[in-house]
């Protein structure tokens, strides 16, 4: 298993094409706006070997070694509550958003979808797999096209989807973009899969395959979060860490056969997706709680530097987000516990609760950042620079505005959560990530058992015999 400082280097070695604010980035590693992105997913090979390595490694069936549990497959429920645990610890470490787990989860769903595919395509995808957990990679997970006008299939307009366009000996070529790809700049492969179910017809856009992120044809651009320019600099509120977010051009990417997994099967695509949304949406049970840990820290911190603590109204909105933390935690780990086996040997999520985790996820956000936003006061949004804080003619005339170092810097990093760089994990990511709210209430209405509750309700009624406690008159 790699070391944080060995993950680091072995980004050098990449020829990836990166391009930020227009201009293409000669080593992205060192970059003020790539690499807090990068420092986060360190934390996910750092802890591998520290006091949290008993969460955040395992040891692989496949390779027959210990590996990072971020390339492992869930072959136990408890693989999959160790997952969320490990997540929170991350989410509380850095912050942010630590941008491995879309390759985790795609991983297993992927196992299952090429165990129902074939035999040949899922040893196929062993095969890769044993190499990325023997090299302990981070891979970046590709699955959202950019699907331009919602009521066309993809079809009726393929520029907006990755899609295979030629065939030649041995391989296949790709041509698209995916949006949205977390940690696609720090990654080492990507894997590619398809981001909705398929109809026949649409077998060209039924591809699951892996290159190496500097593949030729294979462009990258880093997205925007608010307040960026800030990062690396003494106002960026979270001074080490951040998310990151990339659009990731296929320009006619070849792909040989050995690391294509999926090709026009359009059922297991279908598994793929639906297996992938509950992993996913499981995994934000664990990473967004422990964001929220660090926002509740740093609320704490400034009513104690405000000097309210003990006031009862700041005791109370402390309970209620902490209360909303837990809230998603537990459900996270309750889809992981209620797990069952899929014949391919991979334990999946209780998809009821793992849907419910998400739906929680893109509202109690919300509501403890404006709790959060209650108790730092205006401040957050007018203090002036920290570089302001500390320079020779202003720093005696500014000591009443900015007050201790921990209030001003800790109403930076409420600042940088709710609404500042981390507010792309936060809050935008929370709302569509793993899917946008309605794609979890499709998936709770057609998997909830309505008839069995309208049963139940007619038995209590008296309208029905009841077969269930038949002995109780
Ligand atoms: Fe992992 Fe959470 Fe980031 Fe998704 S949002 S990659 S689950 S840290
Ligand atoms: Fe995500």
């Amino acid at each position: 298993m790699k070391t944080a400082a060995e993950y680091i280097a072995s980004l050098r070695a990449r020829k990836l094409e990166l391009w930020v604010d227009g201009e293409r980035i000669p080593d992205p590693v060192d970059h003020p706006k790539v690499r807090p992105a990068i420092n986060a997913v360190a934390a996910t090979y750092a802890v591998a070997h520290g006091p949290h390595a008993a969460l955040a490694s395992a040891h692989s069936e496949l390779i027959d070694a210990p590996v990072n549990r971020f390339t492992h497959l869930f072959t136990s429920p408890d693989d999959l509550i160790k997952k969320v645990e490990i997540q929170r610890v991350l989410g509380r470490l850095t912050g942010t958003c630590f941008q491995r787990c879309v390759g985790m989860d795609g991983i297993n769903a992927l196992f299952i979808a090429t165990w129902e595919a074939s035999e040949e395509k899922h040893a196929r995808f062993v095969k890769w797999l044993e190499g990325v957990q023997r090299r302990d990679e981070m891979l970046n997970g590709a699955m959202t096209d950019p699907k331009g006008d919602r009521s066309k299939r993809p079809p009726a307009q393929p520029d907006a989807y990755v899609r295979v366009v030629g065939r030649r000996d041995g391989g296949v070529v790709i041509r698209g973009a995916k949006v949205h790809q977390t940690g696609a700049a720090n990654a080492h492969q990507i894997l590619l899969m398809p981001g909705q179910a398929l109809r026949e017809g649409e077998e060209d856009f039924a591809i699951a395959c892996a290159m190496p992120v500097d593949a030729e044809g294979v462009r990258m651009v880093l997205g925007r979060q608010p307040s960026d320019g800030r990062k690396g600099g003494p106002d960026a509120g979270n001074a080490r860490f951040g998310g990151q977010e990339c659009v990731v051009i296929f320009d006619d990417v070849f792909v040989p056969e050995e690391r294509v997994f999926l090709d026009g099967d359009l059922g297991a695509c279908a598994t793929l997706v639906e297996s992938f949304a509950g992993f996913h949406r499981a995994s934000y049970g664990g990473c967004k709680p422990g964001n929220f840990d660090v926002l509740i820290g740093a609320s704490d911190l400034l009513a104690r530097e405000h000097g309210v603590r003990r006031a009862s109204h700041v005791r109370d909105k402390l309970v209620e987000m902490a209360h909303l933390a837990e809230t998603v935690h537990g459900v996270g780990l309750a889809a992981s516990a209620k797990s069952t086996a899929h014949a391919s040997g991979i334990w999946e999520v209780d998809p009821v609760l793992a849907n419910v985790c998400k739906q929680n996820v893109t509202r109690l956000p919300y509501e403890i950042g404006r709790l959060a936003e209650d108790l730092a006061g205006g401040a957050i949004s007018t203090l002036p620079s920290l570089a302001d804080r500390t320079h020779p003619e202003l720093a005696e005339l500014l000591a009443p505005a900015f007050g201790s170092e921990a209030r001003a810097k800790a109403l930076r990093l409420v600042e940088y959560m709710t609404y500042g760089a981390g507010a792309v994990p936060f809050r935008i990511e929370c709302m569509h990530g793993a899917g946008s709210p309605q794609a979890q209430r499709i998936v709770l209405e057609r998997t909830l058992d309505w008839d069995a509750k309208v049963q139940r309700a007619r038995v209590l009624a008296g309208l029905d015999d009841d077969e269930e406690l038949p002995d109780i008159r």
